[in-house]
């Protein structure tokens, strides 16, 4: 076991993360440090958008269990109680809205990933942060694929099945309380994401918990990030507005969005900042 403490960039300071990996062997922990700026470069992708702030303490557990990646909160908050219904939402969520971590100093999320997947497969951006390399035509995406398990690990998870009679558990995440069934086809039905989208967001068909089909309704979902088809290989993924919105209408406070108006002003306050930081090298130099 191996335990790395990183800190996510100064712009989020309120942000930071730890990862602890579990069953590395000797052909994974080479990877070790590249997963570790990989899943903070993924993370990184959600927690601009977002209000507030958490220690985010991520457990990897390298697994045949599964055939590629998977991630989950490790345990859900109580929300409220809504009709019949208890509401939860993700542990994580739970701890960025409360500041609470229903965890303590255990882990708020698992990342399950399957070793063979990782050496054959992923393909890891050598400048996570920046991420303007062009992906391997041959190979996955590294961040693409983690910021999708953390987009679970967020909000995009629950219990119900998708069939009309999965609908009446006495209890729900805040996704199945944002899904309703047409009696053909389970929808995301959030005011934002509708707004946004301009109706009921198509959920996957065989495949809840994800957006998106091949063909038909939400075919033209199938390249966001949180599609439950597939990704095509030497493609880049980013969190999209509509993963933003479907994450509010699940609870997930975003980030104020500057105005216009304040943009330019702090573009402006910058391009000062930078003249300034220039003339005094300038200076020192001479
Ligand atoms: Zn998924």
């Amino acid at each position: 076991m191996a335990l790395l403490l990183c800190c996510s960039v100064p712009a989020h300071a309120a942000w930071s993360h730890s990862i602890t990996f579990l069953g590395l062997s000797d052909a994974t922990l080479p990877y070790e440090h590249r997963l570790s700026s990989t899943i903070g470069s993924a993370l990184d992708l959600w927690t601009r958008h977002l209000a507030g702030g958490a220690a985010v303490e991520i457990e990897v557990t390298l697994t045949d269990s599964i055939e590629r990646a998977m991630a989950h909160s490790i345990t859900s908050g109580y929300v409220r109680d809504e009709g019949p219904r208890q509401v939860y939402e993700q542990g994580l969520a739970y701890e960025i809205r409360t500041g609470a971590d229903p965890t303590g100093s255990a882990p708020d999320l698992r990342i399950l990933l399957n070793g063979d997947y990782l050496r054959d497969e992923l393909w890891f951006d050598p400048e996570p942060a920046l991420r303007t390399t062009p992906v391997k035509a041959e190979k996955t995406d590294a961040i693409s694929v983690f910021a999708h398990e953390l987009g679970h690990a967020l909000a995009f998870n629950g219990w119900c099945d998708d069939s009309p009679a999965g609908r009446r558990l006495d209890y729900g995440s805040t996704w199945d309380l944002n899904t309703a069934h047409d009696g053909s086809f389970l929808y995301f039905v959030g005011a934002r994401a509708m707004s946004l989208y301009g109706g009921p967001v198509p959920v996957t068909v065989g495949n809840n918990r994800h957006i998106g089909n091949a063909a038909g309704a939400g075919a033209d979902l199938a390249a966001d990030l949180m599609n439950g088809l597939t990704f095509d290989r030497g493609t880049r993924y980013d969190v999209s507005a509509l993963d933003l919105a479907m994450l509010a209408d699940m609870g997930v406070a975003l980030a104020p969005v500057p105005e216009p108006q304040t943009a330019l002003m702090l573009l402006a306050g910058l391009a000062c900042v930078g003249r300034i930081r220039r003339a005094r090298r300038q200076c020192s130099a001479a």
